[in-house]
């Protein structure tokens, strides 16, 4: 049983079609230093979400492919209700803990998961953000880039306790070190936020910790602002970690909307396409 804690209300049957314009651009890319990379990620019809793998080769990448393919199996052109996303990411859990029964080479992989994806929530449409780990969801609005996943991670509690400066927290010897992840337990809890859409559209990026390790949030923040969409901005935001250092795997997927047309009789108009990528 997934502990849900949220309140999260339950829909009935299937969800209807999705009536938001969303675009969605991804990059991935290995970086300098590691021989494979264990980031994977979704970027698909109302959903963006990156998995960063931790065991190694065949280990960490089978980790980050069981979430994300567990996502993968949710999403489509209809709306998607919170608890679709918390049962996908339990049976992606249940999936990498039998993974590694079978094939005990593989204990201690695990993976991270960020994501956010539009959901129905009361009849009207939200965005849901969730999060085990230390990789990040981030809104961009009004040019700046605002955090809003909480880092599962050693430095994060340290900044939480006034031990550290966020500033320390940059170069600190146990910033790799993250105290959930998906993999390492029978039932790991989620951090789960629920917002309305806004009528003038969002943008959202979610990211592997190899990027927020080499580019600052302001850093982030233009590339997104300044790209020409969804797509430009993630393939910018990769090439830039990686010119800056690429000490570790860069994933970043962009999701836009549109805003909602203010016209009654547009808003009744058959699904829009959505983007498919990854
Ligand atoms: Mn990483």
């Amino acid at each position: 049983m997934w502990p849900a804690g949220t309140g999260l209300r339950s829909g009935h049957g299937q969800g209807a079609a999705l009536d938001v314009t969303i675009e969605l651009g991804a990059a991935s890319d290995t970086g300098r230093v590691r021989p494979c990379n264990e980031d994977a990620y979704l970027a698909r019809h109302q959903m963006a979400a990156v998995a960063d793998g931790m065991g190694g080769h065949a280990a960490g990448d089978v980790a980050s492919s069981c979430a994300i393919e567990a996502l993968a199996s949710i999403v489509s052109a209809r709306s998607l209700r919170a608890e679709e996303v918390q049962m996908a990411l339990q049976s992606a859990n249940d999936a990498i803990l039998d993974e590694v029964a079978v094939s005990p080479d593989k204990a201690g992989m695990g993976t991270t998961i960020s994501g956010v994806t539009l959901i129905e929530y009361g009849g009207s449409p939200h965005w849901l953000v969730f999060n085990i780990g230390d990789s990040r969801v981030y809104r961009i609005a009004d040019g700046a880039a605002v955090q809003l996943t909480v880092d599962h991670s050693e430095v994060a509690e340290l900044v939480a306790l006034g031990k550290i400066t966020p500033a320390q927290a940059v170069v600190h010897p146990l910033r790799n070190v993250i105290t959930r992840s998906l993999g390492t337990d029978p039932a790991p809890s989620a951090d789960l936020w629920i917002f309305p859409a806004s009528p003038s559209g969002d943008t959202f990026l979610a990211c592997s910790d190899g990027l927020t390790n080499e580019l600052d949030d302001a850093t982030i923040a233009g590339i997104v602002t300044g790209a020409r969409g969804p797509r430009d901005a993630a393939s910018l935001l990769v090439t830039r970690a990686v010119d800056a250092g690429g000490r570790d795997n860069v994933t970043a997927v962009v999701l836009r909307t549109a805003p909602a047309a203010d016209d009654a009789a547009l808003t009744n108009t058959i699904p829009r396409p959505t983007r498919d990528e990854g």
